[in-house]
């Protein structure tokens, strides 16, 4: 392939001029520096230039200076406005349209003569155009910067030296990792869910090596090309539509968008991580590595005869079954909320020590169940250790409006089973007016949000679709916190 920035450099000499400066030569604005002589001066070069040269300067003149970086939108669903194929699809890099093809008479073919605009860029291959000609464009950094919008890529050192502080091109300050989802649906359970699994190093680091289009499962391409999107330091906004990923995600599994059904992050985390689980053998090893834990159920039967588990082993009796269950959650229920005629304040609401919920693994606490009494004991730990507190009683009325809001009170270091363990993320609840509630009818829709530890500002960011906040360390405990991912000290 012709490098064209290289080929440039050839023909011209030396003194130093910004891109933006370059005359004719395609706008790079803020971008390197290239040295040339006046602007006459290379206008006489290109004269005196080889043929082949001078022929790709000419089909490259122009067609640059036309590429419009806020006009594109690389957020759509990637399918051609006029065919809706997502087949051989370009982004006209002028006005930003998403068009199919780019042969004699194709939808991009015809944009290019209809509009007059000329430089294209396929939106799989990052390959660009000029069309109508069909000419492809060698490497420049203008190019690689669109390519690296559209499809960001990692390697191991970038990934080590992870967050980085960047500008978008508005010159709007970001930290890679900590960039805002739109939510334009009712969409936060799935965002804080997508948020939380963008943390989870592991699941992170698999996925940003990973190139988006390994995956046979096309959810896990498009959660792959978000992620490196969250973690990208070349952002057009820095904020982000997830539409692309909803979208795909409404036609795999719509009860999981259903608002009736009002499921919770946890549900979606689960659900992506067993899709991820079951995509590749090393993200199979790595899930099973960092993220399973092992406990088992020691089950006093209440005398039937119809046992249909097929793993179980009899100990002591017949009516006495033990289980082996792996786990990627372990779900903390809370004690009921005592009655309020008049509603509550914070100073009100229960509080419980989180330690104390954690005791229904101890082996010893039990439960009564439909299958009779369960003690429950932990006999192995993951290193990401991810608790779940059980907020919301589906068969109620109003489940949101009457959640348990009890407060978990949080040790700064957890202690299980002898390991010691650091909060690194939450997933935090509020109730707030639902759209269609009256006057009695409070707290009916979920708002939710997440609240990430950044190792290395040392800082505790709340991200939500509408602003990342700075938060108290010490007032995280106030949080309605539904997941909590805590992680093994070494
Ligand atoms: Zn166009």
């Amino acid at each position: 392939m012709l490098n064209y920035a290289d080929e440039i450099q050839k023909i011209f000499r030396i003194r130093k001029v910004k891109w933006h400066s370059l005359h004719n030569l395609g706008t790079m604005t803020g971008y390197g520096t290239y040295t040339i002589k006046s602007s006459r001066e290379s206008n006489d070069e290109v004269e005196r230039a080889p043929k082949r040269i001078k022929r790709v300067l000419k089909q490259g003149q122009g067609v640059l200076d036309e590429v419009d970086l806020k006009k594109l939108d690389i957020d759509r669903e990637r399918v051609c406005s006029i065919t809706l194929s997502p087949l051989n699809v370009y982004a006209c890099l002028k006005c930003g349209k998403f068009l199919q093809g780019r042969k004699e008479n194709s939808v991009a073919f015809q944009h290019s003569i209809q509009e007059d605009h000329h430089a294209f860029m396929n939106l799989h291959t990052g390959k660009a155009y000029i069309l109508p000609e069909n000419y492809q464009l060698g490497d420049n950094p203008l190019l690689e910067r669109i390519r690296l919008f559209i499809a960001p890529s990692y390697t191991p050192q970038q990934i080590s030296e992870l967050p980085v502080q960047c500008f978008d091109i508005f010159n709007n300050a970001y930290w890679t990792g900590l960039v805002r989802l739109n939510d334009n649906n009712n969409s936060s359970h799935i965002t804080v869910a997508l948020q939380l699994i963008a943390r989870i190093p592991p699941i992170r680091d698999f996925l940003l090596l990973t190139a988006s289009d390994k995956f046979e499962d096309e959810l896990l391409n498009r959660l792959s090309l978000l992620i490196k999107r969250i973690w990208s330091s070349h952002l057009l906004k820095c904020h982000l539509s997830p539409h692309e990923i909803l979208h795909h995600l409404s036609l795999t599994n719509s009860s999981l968008l259903t608002p009736k059904n009002t499921p919770e992050p946890k549900d979606i985390f689960l659900w992506i991580i067993n899709r991820l689980f079951g995509a590749a053998p090393a993200m199979k090893k790595l899930l099973s590595k960092e993220m399973r834990g092992e406990l088992f159920s020691l089950t006093q039967e209440v005398p039937r005869h119809d046992n249909q588990q097929e793993d179980t082993k009899s100990l002591e009796n017949s009516h006495t079954t033990r289980r082996k269950i792996k786990f990627w959650t372990l779900t903390l229920d809370l004690p009921p909320m005592p009655l309020f005629k008049d509603g509550f304040d914070t100073n009100s609401i229960p509080q419980v020590r989180l330690e104390d919920l954690l005791t229904k693994f101890n082996g010893v606490e039990k439960a009564q169940t439909k299958q009779g009494t369960i003690a429950l004991s932990l006999s192995k730990l993951p290193r990401l250790l991810i608790l779940h507190i059980n907020r919301f009683n589906r068969a109620v009325e109003c489940p949101i409006k009457n959640r348990n809001q009890t407060i978990v009170k949080l040790p700064s270091i957890l202690k299980v089973k002898g390991s010691k363990f650091k909060l690194i993320a939450i997933i935090s609840h509020k109730g707030v007016r639902g759209t269609y509630s009256d006057e009695t009818e409070l707290d009916q829709e979920s708002q939710w949000s997440i609240i990430v530890y950044e190792k290395s500002l040392e800082e505790w960011f709340e991200v939500n679709d509408k602003s990342i906040t700075i938060k108290e360390k010490e007032l995280l405990f106030l949080e309605e916190s539904c997941i909590q991912v805590w992680e093994a000290m070494e």
